[in-house]
């Protein structure tokens, strides 16, 4: 536990003011997490407030590697505090208790609404610091892989923003092909033998660039649980790049059972690799690991040196291989086309590494398999 203090200048002609834990509270929400679009609130992670006679106390519950964050939030939670008027505050930072703590009833709890898809064993969130780094590719093969695992796979492509899965896919009319059903739930379309689903199909004309945080947040709610999924053992989610809103909406709609984070091997792309496994943490979503792609062009090592330094599993290297290009852009996935390629090896041994840690043992997939 870290703990801040700090002192308003004392001047006697105006006696702090008596400020409330309420005050407090409602001054903290517009306190934003370093490099995220959500204040320390909605985020659940203020845990106390107190305040007496000018004096407050807040004990904020946090989890994070990277360093330099309690104590940017130490600086901004005092230094909003002093701005309310306080005399003295004192900043506590802890790690999260075990129980949620018990929420105001005025304060929403982003989580209240959060839900278990039925049929659907766990759901993972293919995530990067950044776009360009092969995201949408590892997803897709790595979707695949498991599949080749015996699991049962279903994939769901969330980039609102730049929905690429359909083109990997080689899916071009999903738009025509996607089905309600009775229920008024989409039904996938089938990809290479994987239930699938793309925000791609139902964006229309409008760009999407122009939608904001509340409409997004809505519709990816709506979208993640309103698709009638077959059961599955493993529903695999490809992000947006980046840590905005989306896999905050995510991981406040359904129960996210672990995250992916794909880097690039160059060491300048470890910080944004960094940052993507910072914001999983922050969401609570368990970090299964860190997938290095593209391996070789552009260097080696980053992969390894990000989960070293996080402390989480690092899955495995994909080498750079041109010919994922036109596979990609003709909608046929090299696992599939070349399975024994080192490219599709790699994701071979990614998969299974990301099936062990969901509880999958390699007995257990070829029994259920
Ligand atoms: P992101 O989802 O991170 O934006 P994509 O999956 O769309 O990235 O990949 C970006 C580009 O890199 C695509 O043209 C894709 O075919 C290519 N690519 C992805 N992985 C590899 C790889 N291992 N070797 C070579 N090219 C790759």
């Amino acid at each position: 536990m870290t703990a801040s203090h700090a002192s308003a200048p004392v001047d006697p002609t105006s006696p702090s003011a008596d400020v409330t834990a309420e005050q407090v509270r409602a001054a903290l929400a517009e306190v934003r997490y370093p490099g995220l679009p959500r204040d320390i609130v909605s985020l659940g992670i203020v845990d106390q407030v107190s305040a007496c006679g000018g004096v407050v106390q807040v004990r904020l519950a946090l989890r994070t590697a990277d360093a330099s964050v309690p104590e940017q939030l130490q600086v901004a939670v005092s230094e909003r505090v002093l701005a309310l008027g306080a005399a003295e505050v004192t900043v506590a930072i802890g790690e999260p208790r075990h129980a949620p703590p018990p929420r105001a009833r005025s304060t929403p709890d982003p989580w209240a609404d959060q839900v278990r898809l039925a049929a659907v064993r766990h759901v993972i969130a293919v995530g990067a610091g950044k776009g360009g780094v092969g995201k949408s590719t590892v997803a897709v093969g790595l979707a695949l892989a498991l599949a080749r695992e015996g699991l049962r796979v279903g994939l769901l492509d969330a980039d609102i923003y730049g929905p690429s899965l359909p083109i990997l896919l080689g899916i071009a009319d999903g738009a025509a092909q996607a089905r309600m059903s009775p229920e008024k739930f989409i039904l996938p379309v089938e990809a290479h033998g994987l239930p699938f689903v793309s925000f791609g199909f139902f964006l229309g004309e409008g760009s999407p660039a122009i939608w904001r945080g509340p409409m997004v947040s809505k519709a990816v709610k709506q979208f993640a649980r309103g698709v009638a999924w077959p059961t599955l053992d493993v529903l695999v989610v490809d992000l947006p790049p980046g840590t905005g809103d989306i896999p905050l909406s995510l991981a406040q709609s359904v129960q996210l059972s672990g995250a992916v984070v794909v880097t690039q091997p160059a060491r300048v792309a470890a910080a944004e690799a960094e940052k993507a496994v910072a914001m999983f943490r922050t969401l609570e979503v368990p970090v299964l690991g860190v997938v290095e792609n593209m391996t070789g062009a552009f260097g080696e090592g980053a992969g390894a040196a990000v989960a070293a330094s996080l402390a989480v599993p690092f899955l495995g290297a994909i080498p750079f291989d041109p010919a994922i290009v036109t596979e990609g852009d003709a909608g046929t996935p090299g696992i599939v086309q070349r399975p024994d390629a080192p490219s599709s090896r790699a994701l071979d041994a990614i998969a299974a590494a990301t099936a062990r840690s969901l509880g999958y043992a390699p007995a257990t997939v070829a029994a259920e398999g």
